[in-house]
Formats: structure tokens, sequence, C-alpha cells
């Protein structure tokens, strides 16, 4: 065999689909899940069992693998470290990835950088708070623990002196914590990339991303009424962060657009992102195609729309548990929609899948994904 094996650290559905997309280019994948029954372990044959916190289980995952990526980021930057000095292609490797591990350090990077982001400083505690509060005009400000928050978990948002007091549980979690300004945007945005080692890079169309309870619920692709030059920048901003951060594989920036038609940037992810999963029915070249080309150091595909319009709506596990009774409403009335499920079980506020649909007319493809997403999650009956 002469075909390359992928090994991806991290069992979710990012992983399940990056190995869908690496099938019909002959691309092995190699999976370290935490266990048999995660979203991508239920779908790949070469799956190992193991916690990716333990340096000698990454090492035996990455014998007989010819790069490693990931599907999040919490592996221990120093056993990537290892794992590179031992000659193993870490893919995006340590000095990029640590950018998305660690939100202190991002802040400092890009503002190093003179990349616009929202006034921030680390804080020690409530006192300091305040004290940083002050600084940028007043409450509210945004607490931020450094390190392992996902999906709005690891931020609160302090109201006032008071409650800056009483805020402690983030300076309980043993990590940094970085204290924001918050910005009153006007929505949010994701300008995505993929960049690969020889420093060819794609840029996606900007997306607008509706967030709802911190987790992202639908994404538009391109962003509804843009301004052609902002897109323009976020789009040079990010690929500038590629380039700077010498990222491999794909990039998510996500940033706040502001009231005055500025780009803030919020967070950065380094691997397949939610606000990229409109391209695998609305693009060329979706973005876990695009990810595995980049690891592989292959040309990288066509990034442009498909259609004038694509819209990604989040399926979130709600009170009903069996989604697959929603199938025969959901094909029967939209045989265009795309729907993609994860295997994870249903519970309050999970994702456990999302719908694709596009078209010339927003409105219409947009009340169509939010039609099969309700639908399959009983929000609706009808
Ligand atoms: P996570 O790592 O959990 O995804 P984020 O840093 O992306 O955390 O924050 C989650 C959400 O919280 C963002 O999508 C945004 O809606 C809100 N948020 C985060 N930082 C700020 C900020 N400085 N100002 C205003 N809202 C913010």
């Amino acid at each position: 065999m002469t075909f390359p094996v992928v090994g991806m650290v991290g069992g979710g559905q990012l992983a399940r689909m990056t190995h869908e997309a690496g099938i019909p280019l002959g691309i092995r994948f190699r999976l370290l899940s935490d266990t048999p029954d995660d979203s991508a372990a239920q779908a790949a044959g070469d799956v190992v069992i193991g916690d990716y916190r333990d340096l000698d289980t990454l090492r035996a995952f990455a014998k007989g693998c010819d790069v490693i990526t990931f599907d999040h980021e919490h592996v221990p930057t120093e056993h990537l470290r290892a794992l590179e000095a031992e000659g193993i292609p870490v893919r995006p490797g340590p000095d990029a990835l640590v950018h998305a591990q660690d939100k202190g350090v991002m802040r400092a990077r890009l503002t190093e950088l003179g990349i616009p982001c929202p006034r921030h400083r680390v804080v020690a505690d409530p006192a300091d708070v305040a004290r940083f509060a002050a600084e940028v005009g007043g409450f509210p400000v945004v607490l931020k623990t450094v390190r392992g928050g996902y999906d709005g978990k690891g931020v609160w948002v302090v109201r006032d002196a008071e409650h800056a007091a009483a805020t402690t549980e983030p300076f309980r979690a043993g990590v940094a914590v970085l204290a924001e300004e918050k910005v009153d945007f006007a929505r949010e945005l994701a300008a995505n990339v993929v960049r690969s080692p020889h420093g060819q890079a794609v840029a996606y169309p900007v997306v607008e991303s509706v967030q709802v309870d911190g987790v992202c619920d639908t994404v538009i692709a391109p962003a509804p009424g843009i301004d052609p030059g902002l897109s323009l920048a976020a789009q040079e901003l990010a690929l500038r962060i590629a380039s700077e951060l010498g990222v491999t594989g794909h990039l998510a920036v996500e940033l706040f657009e502001t009231r005055d038609g500025r780009v803030l940037v919020n967070e950065l992810a380094m691997r397949p992102h939610n606000s990229g999963h409109w391209t695998q029915d609305g693009a060329v070249t979706s973005q876990f195609a695009n990810h595995l080309r980049a690891v592989l150091d292959l040309p990288l595909g066509d990034p442009r729309p498909r259609a004038p319009w694509t819209v990604m709506a989040n399926v979130l596990g709600g009170d009903f548990p069996d989604m697959y009774q929603g199938y025969l409403h959901c094909m029967a009335r939209d045989p265009a929609v795309k729907i993609h499920m994860y295997g994870k079980d249903v519970r309050p506020g999970r994702k456990v899948g999302h719908v694709n649909s596009y078209g010339d007319d927003l409105a219409e493809v947009r009340e169509r994904a939010r039609h099969a997403a309700d639908y399959l999650r009983g929000v609706i009956t009808e």
C-alpha cells in the first residue's frame, strides 16, 4: 500500500467527517479515540482506544501513521513537542496549535502582530477583574479560562463589581483567567482558511455564525450583506494569521463584526470547525477534504461556493430521542436538504448532527435548513 495513513487524535464528529472525506481519495485513516462508542470510532476501521493525555499512548498510536492531526485541541502541548522531536509530522505543529489551546498565548501573539482583538488582560482574582473593568471603561466584562473551554463552557460574563466579587469559579479551574471587554458586536463571523506545509493557502467565503447560549446554531455562507471590503479584509487577516503562526490544516478565525464595520478576533481553532460544515454540500471542496490535503501537503482544493447561499443548521439534542423517525418527513418534504448525523446519543443541548441546504434565495434556503433541524429535534411536528 502506497497510500498514506493519517492519524487523527480525538473521536468526535470532526474526525468522523474527516475520515469520510478521505475515503474517495483512498487515504487511510487511523483514529485515537477515548471509547469505542465515540462518533468517529463507530465509523472508522482502524481505531486505537486510549488516552490522548498519555505520551506513551500517543507514541504507540503514531507508529505507522504518516502524519498526526487533531479533532480537538486538548492534547498537551509538551506531548506534541515530544512527538515532533521524535520525527513524527504533527499538523498543525505545537508552535501553531498552542495558539488554539491557550487563549492567553493567542491574545498576546495576535496583539504583537497588530491584529485587532478585544481589549484584554490576564487577571489574578475577582478584585483584579474590577480593576480591569475600570481600565476598559466599565462592566460588563467577559472572563475566560485560558485553557479547556469549549461551546461557551469556560466563559463567564460579569455584570458589575458585586458580581465580579462573587465570580470565583473561573479562578478555581487551576489555569490562568483572561478578562476581555464585552464587545457590543453586530454579529459573529468566521473566516476559514486552509494552509499546507509548503505554504499554499485557500480562503473560504466569510460566513455569519449565529450563536444561541454560547453554542453555534446556524451558519450562513456567505455572511448576508457583508461589505465586500470587510469580507476581503477578514480573509486576508485569516490568511495572515495562518502564515504568521505556521498553521497547517484548517484554521477557523472566529470574529466579531463591530457596529462600525470592523472585525475583532474572538478565537482560533486549528482543525475542521462547525462554521465550516456548510462546505460539505455548499463548496467545491469541503473543509474536511482540504484539511486532509493540507496535512498531507497535497495541492489544495477549490474553496469556492457551489450556490449563491448555503445555510447550515445544527441539530441539538432535545427531549425527543429518536431522530431517525424524523427522516421520513424531512426527506419527503425537501429532497434537496442534506442531513449529517454523528451517531451520538441525544442529550439536551448536545450537538448530534447538522443539516445543510443551498440555493438561490436566502430566505428560502434558511427556512429549509431551520425546518429540518427543528423537525429532527422534535421542536416542531409538521
Ligand atoms: P469557546 O471557547 O467556549 O467557544 P468563546 O471565546 O468562543 O468560547 O466564547 C463563546 C461565546 O461567548 C462567543 O461566541 C461570543 O458569543 C461570546 N463572547 C466571547 N468573548 C466575548 C467578548 N469579548 N465580548 C462579547 N462576547 C463574547
